[in-house]
């Protein structure tokens, strides 16, 4: 028996193999969840479709790109025609300017701002309502990812810490708001991973090295280390909990000096 049998979890964010998305979808596959997934454009159609070849069952996939009008509505809109319900979304997107993930943070353009608050922050807002229908009466759980930059100044990560921050708020008022219809709101912050977004924040093997040499347990994290967790508060296992940012970070949040 798996902790997610008989539960429908979408994931929004898989673009690789490396994608921490992607890790998260298969800590739900062993768990027993149906899976549907979105792709940010046709572009990115056909690594998805090999990737999910290797599931055992062929899952939904329809495009979303959040900063398209009406692609969240027209997503959900195609999925409520396969599926009766939502049990659970994971929000892995995030999105900023390479230009802006280096460099003086002064430097920072209103254009670039406001789009990466679009894509990272304000798109967990946009697929938790355009997901209410689907999860009204499930006990539904959402799932998105942060990152330390939240809270504190990390180098170059720049305007994506602002967006981190606001992702985080977003979580706590997102909890608040829909906890009554019984479903639950919680971010993973994650320890840095080479993926393709990672590698667009300016000199990201630094943070990498520095992780796995000062953090409690001495390694960096990878994408099961966070899909396990992703699986676990998408879980009746964590019924209890919303609204909480979860470091999964190997303890690295934890230091001082
Ligand atoms: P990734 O590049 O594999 O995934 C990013 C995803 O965002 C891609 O699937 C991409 O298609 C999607 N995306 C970007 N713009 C979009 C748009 N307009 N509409 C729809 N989708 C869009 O990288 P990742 O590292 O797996 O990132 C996933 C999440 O994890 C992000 O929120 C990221 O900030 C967060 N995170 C990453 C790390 C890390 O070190 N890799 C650490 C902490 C948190």
């Amino acid at each position: 028996m798996g902790l997610m049998d008989g539960k429908n979890v979408v994931i929004f964010g898989v673009a690789n193999k490396r994608s921490i998305a992607w890790g998260i979808a298969e800590a739900l596959q062993r768990e027993g969840a149906k899976l549907a997934f979105s792709y940010q454009n046709e572009r990115m159609q056909g690594a998805l479709e090999k990737l999910v070849a290797e599931l055992p069952e062929k899952p939904f996939m329809a495009p979303c790109d959040v900063t398209v009008e009406g692609d969240i509505d027209r997503f959900y809109e195609a999925l409520g025609k396969e599926w009766d319900g939502v049990d659970g979304i994971v929000h892995s997107i995030a999105f900023a300017k390479r230009e802006e993930l280096g460099g003086n943070f002064r430097d920072t353009s209103w254009e670039g701002y406001a789009l990466a608050q679009q894509v990272s922050a304000w798109s967990l807002i946009g697929l938790v309502k355009g997901g209410m229908k689907l999860m009204e009466g499930r006990d539904a759980s959402v799932v998105c990812l942060s990152y330390y930059g939240a809270e504190k100044v990390v180098t170059n990560y720049n305007v994506m810490g602002v967006a981190k921050a606001a992702l985080e708020s977003s979580t706590r008022y997102l909890a608040n708001d829909v906890g009554p219809h019984g479903v639950r709101v919680n971010a993973i912050s994650a320890g840095p991973i080479k993926t393709v977004s990672a590698m667009g924040v300016g000199d990201f093997g630094t943070l990498l090295d520095s992780m796995a040499q000062k953090a409690p347990l001495r390694r960096n994290v990878d994408q099961m280390d966070v899909g396990n967790t992703a699986a676990f508060l998408l879980s009746p296992l964590s019924n209890g909990i919303t609204g909480q940012v979860l470091y999964v970070d190997a303890g690295y949040s934890i230091l001082g000096i």
